[in-house]
Parts: structure tokens; sequence; C-alpha cells
């Protein structure tokens, strides 16, 4: 059912035979990825192969909260922002591995606050973060097993799209804008029910709400995190039934929606991947690559 995920342990071990699989799995997804932001040819593969090594140097901070996709598309993307800004004339400081390890709710602190302010909401966050994404991820299992697809599809264009209920009701075709507001409402109490059935973590949930403001706040951090734990991306093997032209058309609908309206990078990404899967004689040559730097980082790491 699920995915393939590599075994952690051995790459934290530096184990060849396990980078070079975690290689093979990914390599032509976050190629995707980046061809549809980097035009020039070589550095995408410049970028692909600065992924693996940060994912090498950085393994040691991977948190199994997440899976080891997003940690690689996390670093993918950080790696396409630098490459970016080494585009423009002015030039920013780049990224650490930590860094690019880290969820992008750092982001929230502002200057003006003490450091030990600072470190103490981002753990804050981070925590709240982790806490709100288990919460959504199960209310998307929940309506997904219920085949509401038409609810999830609402639910996700209000709250990590963005979209306002007017737009919900007409690109959508709903009944009205009550209903939006309707199902909108549902959802959010249905969110705070599991949140209760959590029980540890609501403290936490409460403090997380208030250090963000709850007012304007709680929506627009609800979607930041929505995003960031990606907690409505179908499985890889949903997208390739997509692909394929076998989902029904519930699900059909949803990955519809979550690719070309919703716009995730990600499911794009990783459809672009698939859809290409017969040209993997293509990406031989970036494997070759990407294989030798990394192996030659490994054995520094194994001396080390
Ligand atoms: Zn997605």
């Amino acid at each position: 059912m699920s995915d393939w995920a590599p075994d952690v342990a051995k790459l934290v071990a530096y184990d060849d035979a396990e980078w070079m699989a975690v290689e093979r799995a990914f390599c032509g997804r976050l190629l995707a990825y980046v061809a549809r932001r980097v035009p020039d040819h070589d550095a995408r593969q410049d970028v692909v192969q600065e992924v693996f090594l940060g994912a090498v140097r950085g393994i040691r901070l991977y948190d199994p909260a997440y899976t080891f996709e997003q940690f690689l598309f996390g670093i993918c993307r950080n790696r396409v922002i630098d490459h970016q800004r080494r585009q423009k004339p002015l030039a920013f400081g780049g990224r650490s591995d930590e860094d690019a390890a880290a969820l992008e709710l750092e982001d929230l602190a502002s200057d003006d606050e003490t450091p030990s302010r600072v470190v103490r909401r981002r753990d804050l966050e981070a925590e709240g973060a982790r806490v709100l994404g288990r919460i959504v991820k199960a209310w998307v299992q929940e309506t997904w097993a219920q085949g509401e697809f038409q609810r999830l599809i609402v639910v996700e264009a209000l709250l990590a799209a963005g979209w306002r209920n007017r737009d919900v009701w007409t690109r959508l075709g709903l009944r009205d804008e009550s209903a939006v507001a309707g199902i909108k409402f549902r959802a959010l109490k249905r969110l705070r029910e599991i949140a209760l059935e959590q029980g540890a973590e609501r403290d936490l949930l409460a403090a997380v709400a208030n250090a963000l403001g709850e007012e304007q706040g709680f929506d627009l951090d609800l979607r930041r995190v929505w995003l960031a734990e990606r907690a409505s991306c179908p499985a890889r093997h949903w997208l390739a039934r997509h692909l394929a032209g076998t989902l029904a058309e519930g699900p059909a609908a949803f990955v519809r929606f979550h690719v070309d309206d919703a716009a995730c990078p990600w499911c794009r990404a990783n459809l672009d991947d698939l859809g290409a899967l017969e040209d993997q004689a293509a990406l031989a040559p970036i494997l070759e690559r990407v294989g030798l730097s990394t192996r030659e980082l490994l054995r520094s790491k194994g001396r080390a």
C-alpha cells in the first residue's frame, strides 16, 4: 500500500547501496520538480546533485515524523531557491543543510525578538505544526475513507489553496455560497474534535493559536501547515493509478483538483516523473554523475 522508503538507519551509517537505491528511486521526481523551475539543463543536474549531497550531510537531522520524500523535496525546494537567487544580480546568503532540513515555519519569527524568544517560538511553532499536521492528515484520511471527495476538494480549496467562499461556489459548481460556508464550518468543527481526541497536545495547540494571534492567524497558520506538511497529498501509487486512468471518479476528481487547481508542486513532480518512466534510460547519465559525487562524500564521511 505504502510507497518505497529507504532504511534510514543504513543511510545514517552512510551505507553506499542504500544511498544508491535512494538516488534511483527519487532522482526522476526531483529532476521533474527542478525542470519546471530551472530552464538550464546543466544547472538542473547541478541542483539535483546538490540535493543528494545535502541529504547525505543532513541525514542525521532527518525527522521520522515526515516521509523521506518530504525530507528530500524540502532540500530540493531550498536548493532551487538558492539557484534562482544566484541568477539574480543581488546576492543573498546561502542556506545550510540544517536550514534546508527545517520547516519553512521559521520564517514566522520577526527580527525584533530576542534570540531566546525566537528559539522558543520556533520550537513551539515546529511542534505545533507537527500536531496540526497530524490533525489535518487524520481529517483527510477520514474524509477520503468516507468517499467524501467533494468535501475534500472544497476544504482544500478554502484552507490550503486560499480560495474565497464565492470562488469555491462558482468554480466548483456548488448549490450556493452558504453550502460552502456550511462545509467549512463542519470541517473546522471536526478538526477541533480530532484535536481534542488527541488530548495530550491540546494545550500546545491552544498556545500555538495564541502565539500566532487567533483572529486572523489561525486560518493562515492552518494553510501554512497544510502545505508544509503536504497534508492532502495522495501517495505515489494513487498518482500512478490516476495517470493510468484506473481511479474511480471521486478520487480522480480530487487528484485533478489537487494537481491542476491547487497546483501542488510535489504531486506534479511525481506525475511528471511517472509519465516519463518508460524513458528511464534518459536518467542514466545524471544518475551516474550523482552517484559518483555521493559516493565520494560517503567515503569522506566514512573516514571522518
Ligand atoms: Zn500534493
